[in-house]
């Protein structure tokens, strides 16, 4: 194992500590693995005039250079994968394959929007002689960037690739409970040279370094990765203050399977990755609806599967679940499955903590479960998966709908039919059909109602970091 970094503050381009610092925990272990500096009103009023002076530099910069210092920065994430994932995996809990693949799923955001940085175009409008009408796209300014705990490294990347392909600088609260891959992150900027303020990255409390940065006039917009519930919270700060937000936030992914596939395929992949990330996914598949000729064979061989998961430290080889990322995740998770219990579902496997150190919670599966059940509206954000029957595809679709949320959404048919009923009725900014895979850098990811505003990746990826300025020129006075 490599050994866990230092962790610091990254303002205007030094590295740098407070005399307040917090503990970060190994979810596996409960050990404390270091310490965090919390950052209060002269770092973050520093960041901020950090990120001004770095906006003036950047978005003066040409996007050519912009991205070849992002793939540069990519590069160095790649070349560092066995010491990063070993970072994530001591604070995240993840297994250290999981843990791998996401410092490259990092890097490909990245080379993503790198490649995205020299297409920004604008237009020309067609227009009277002597008068030429020209829309430019230009960045939007300092962003003030909150990113969660599930994937401490591509989770920063996503706001950090966006923001600087886009040419905004910008000021990054990533996880206190998660810190050293957003540390990882801004190592690999300074080396490739990033001017200074262009990244900041703080810590602190949340509530504090959020009321402070989206009420200043620096920040141009704000972008969260998180729950519905303080993206609610971010959102209405700003729009005091008339600042545009980015919102991915929390889902409640439905699955629909159609007696018209192949059960057994379909189970054995949704209960892999069920398990991903101990569930801490927001495109994590939790609630399925089964076609009732199908049901009893889908929730065995759903169940069986499950119960094959190997729990454990994830630096254990043989573990493919490690544990729930912090202590807060295990009375949430029991909760909601007593409380359907409570309701009349039915417990098929799992639904207590393990009893060893660490926050391991078994991977649960529950069947039946009444629409009143708290977890039926709650998303679980954990190994938990809800099994239903339906009757039909239109009963399903409108199980699928019944939630606030609109995040990820599956089906299973080989049906054209079936397959256009769900495109057509399931409210959900990504669906999935007949695979799991929600997001990838090359498709624009995001939510529909509670889930969240805007778009990160694909093509749509850098339009919440630009805004328009549409130039009219005419020859002659008029
Ligand atoms: P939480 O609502 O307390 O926090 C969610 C995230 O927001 C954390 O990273 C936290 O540091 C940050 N945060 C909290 N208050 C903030 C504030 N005032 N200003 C700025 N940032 C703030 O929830 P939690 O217990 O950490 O996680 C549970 C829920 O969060 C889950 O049920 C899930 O819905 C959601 N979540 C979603 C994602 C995602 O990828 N969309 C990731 C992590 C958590």
């Amino acid at each position: 194992m490599h050994p866990y970094p230092e962790l610091r503050l990254f303002i205007g381009g030094q590295w740098s500590t407070t005399d307040t610092t917090r503990p970060v925990i190994n979810p596996a272990t409960e050990a404390e693995i270091g310490r965090l500096p919390v950052a209060g009103a002269a770092e973050l009023d520093a960041a901020l005039e950090a990120a001004q002076k770095g906006f003036a530099v950047w978005r003066r910069t040409a996007p050519r250079d912009r991205a070849d210092l992002i793939r540069a920065a990519a590069g160095v994430l790649r070349s560092r994968q066995d010491e990063i994932a070993d970072a994530i995996t001591a604070e995240q809990g993840k297994p250290l394959h999981e843990a791998k693949l996401e410092v490259i799923r990092g890097a490909e955001f990245f080379e993503w929007d790198a490649g995205e940085a020299v297409r920004t175009y604008g237009r020309v409008i067609p227009s009277a002689p002597g008068v030429r009408y020209i829309v430019h796209h230009e960045p939007i300014g300092p962003v003030a960037a909150f990113s969660p705990w599930n994937f401490p490294l591509s989770q920063p990347a996503r706001k950090v690739a966006g923001a600087l392909a886009a040419g905004c600088s910008i000021i990054l609260k990533a996880a206190e409970e998660t810190p050293a891959g957003a540390i990882h992150l801004a190592r690999a900027f300074e080396e490739v040279g990033l001017p200074a303020g262009v990244l900041n990255l703080v810590f602190g409390v949340p509530d504090e370094i959020s009321s402070h940065l989206i009420p200043s006039p620096t920040t141009r917009l704000v972008a969260f990765t998180g729950s519905t519930w303080v993206g609610r919270h971010l959102t209405t700060m700003a729009s005091e203050h008339m600042t545009p937000v980015l919102m991915e936030l929390g889902g409640h992914a439905p699955v629909i399977v159609s007696n018209h596939t192949d059960v057994a395929a379909a189970a054995v992949v949704s209960a892999r990755r069920k398990t991903r990330n101990a569930g801490q996914v927001c495109t994590s598949p939790t609630r399925f609806f089964v076609h009732r000729q199908v049901y009893d064979e889908f929730l065995e061989t759903f169940a069986a599967e499950i119960g094959r998961t190997v729990v454990g430290d994830g630096t254990d080889p043989t573990s493919n679940m490690g544990p729930l990322a912090n202590e807060r995740r295990v009375p949430t998770l029991h909760r909601l499955v007593t409380n359907a219990i409570d309701a009349g579902a039915d417990l098929i496997t799992g639904g207590e903590p393990l009893d060893r150190p660490g926050y391991f919670f078994a991977p649960t599966v529950l069947a039946n479960v009444p629409a009143e059940a708290q977890v039926m509206q709650e998303e679980p954000f954990g190994p938990l998966a809800i099994v239903n029957p339906v009757d039909d595809i239109a009963e399903a679709i409108a199980a699928a709908n019944a939630v606030p949320f609109g995040l990820a959404a599956y089906g299973f048919s080989d049906r054209a039919d079936e397959i256009d009923q769900m495109v057509d009725g399931v409210e959900a900014g990504n669906l999935s059909i007949n695979t799991l895979e929600a997001s990838l850098p090359e498709t624009p990811f995001g939510g529909v109602k509670s889930s969240g505003y805007g778009r990160e990746g694909g093509s749509e990826g850098l339009h919440h970091y630009m805004t328009v300025k549409n130039v009219s020129h005419s020859i002659a006075i008029n």
